[in-house]
């Protein structure tokens, strides 16, 4: 055979280089300079605010703590009585002050005030020594030396003073920002809309819970895990069920997802196989901004707008689909919903496995982050890394991210993590 009968080859998804696809980091800005966040808020209680996103800076219109209190039980004394090295000193309690039941009177010279923890400090102290460290034998209190002026007092505003910003627009509320409301008294938080998503699968092998499998057939586990996705990012999702490989249809549902959301996110049919039609409907009834990435998995992501909507057409593969929708549709989403820290975190730590690849793609291997006795982090990798293995996000715990031009991992190299959720 010479070489001219060889059968020409095209690109395809087992090359590692394609010239034709972008990188992950172009991608990104591709997708960011397409995006707005979505107008509208609306005002809600603030029990129900919890991983929704804040719509305007919170300014605090109060002193949090409102008054000067004790962070200790103890005495309140004045600084000026505590004694010097080595010696002691005698001080009157002169009442008691709890919390919620300022003391009203005022401590003079050689004087103190019995206090708990959060009492207003009366008039006069500015110091408060804990009960397990004096002695108290009817009213008078002995102190000996070693305190220091202005000890377990907390200042009121040392938390929040008037006019500061107490939590910035965009910001993705949780626990802790519910207590900061309501410990700036504030019923009610102005809020970002809802991003409405739809989403639908496509592939006439698949079928949905609950129906008999046919030969060839398989159930359809992506709307599966995009509701799971979709639920955590808070947004109301929209979910079309399974559409089959026919034109009409897909442009179809295409044209309904747009009206009713502001992102459609399909899965499946975007490759370059006879019934891969996303692309090119897209670039019918939308427009396609880009359709193919140089990673791995989720080479082909068809990424564009129709009519108002913007467009993910994620690949078929159920690990594809996970990898492709955190790393490039959450970010999105969270921008849309006008938050600001929309990228999980990435750290490096050592990896105990051997990781074959090659140069040409970004990999996004699925690992497990272990904690040794020692305290220290390492990965490792988790079993078969097959695209179509949903077994291996389930074991995992973060990606473990090979970048483009690097190539295999031998144990005890670093590699970048990004834990799927707990760090953002
Ligand atoms: P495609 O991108 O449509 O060529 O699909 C690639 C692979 O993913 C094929 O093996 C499909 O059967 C599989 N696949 C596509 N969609 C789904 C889905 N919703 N659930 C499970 N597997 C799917
Ligand atoms: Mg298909």
């Amino acid at each position: 055979m010479t070489s001219d009968d060889r059968i020409p080859t095209q690109p395809s998804c087992a090359d590692d280089f394609d010239p034709d696809t972008l990188s992950a980091e172009e991608a990104e800005h591709r997708i960011e300079a397409l995006i707005r966040p979505v107008g509208g808020c609306e005002k809600i209680a603030v029990r129900s605010t919890l991983n929704r996103t804040l719509a305007e800076d919170i300014v605090s219109t109060v002193n949090v703590p409102a008054h000067t209190n004790s962070a200790m039980d103890g005495y309140a004394v004045r600084s000026s009585d505590l004694p010097a090295d080595d010696s002691t000193t005698m001080l009157t309690v002169i009442g008691t002050a709890w919390a919620g039941r300022p003391y009203h009177g005022s401590a003079q010279e050689n004087q103190c005030v019995r206090i708990m923890t959060g009492a207003k400090m009366p008039e006069g102290a500015d110091t408060v020594i804990m009960q397990e460290q004096v002695e108290c034998v009817d009213n008078m209190l002995r102190v000996g030396a070693g305190h220091q002026p202005g000890q377990n007092v907390r200042r009121a505003g040392e938390d929040l003073a008037i006019g500061e910003v107490a939590v910035s627009a965009g910001k993705n509320i949780s626990p802790a920002e519910l207590g900061l409301f309501a410990s700036l008294g504030i019923a009610e938080i102005k809020l970002a809309r809802r991003l409405r998503v739809a989403f639908f699968s496509t592939g006439d092998e698949l079928r949905s819970i609950g129906e008999p499998l046919a030969e060839g057939e398989i159930y359809d586990s992506n709307r599966y895990t995009l509701h799971g996705m979709l639920a955590r990012l808070n947004v109301e999702s929209l979910d079309m069920g399974v559409i089959t490989d026919q034109r009409d249809a897909i442009s179809e549902a295409f044209q309904y997802a747009a009206s009713m959301a502001d992102v459609v996110i399909t899965t499946g049919g975007v490759s370059v196989g006879e019934a891969d039609f996303i692309r090119e409907i897209l670039a019918e009834t939308g427009t396609v901004d880009f359709w193919k990435l140089a990673i791995k998995p989720g080479r082909p992501l068809a990424f564009g707008t129709v009519n108002d909507a913007l467009f993910f057409g994620l690949p078929g593969n159920p690990v594809a689909v996970m990898v492709t929708f955190y790393e490039f549709v959450q970010p999105a989403l969270r921008r849309m919903m006008g938050q600001s820290d929309v990228r999980p975190a990435r750290f490096k730590v050592p990896c105990q496995s051997r990781l074959r690849k090659r140069p040409g793609r970004m990999e996004f291997q699925r690992g497990r982050l272990k904690v040794a006795d020692d305290g220290s982090l390492s990965v490792s990798r988790t079993g078969a890394q097959g695209s179509g293995m949903l077994s291996s996000m389930s074991t995992a715990n973060c990606f473990i991210i090979l970048p483009t031009a690097s190539g295999s991992v031998e144990p005890g190299d670093v590699v970048y993590v990004e834990p799927f959720e707990g760090l953002v």
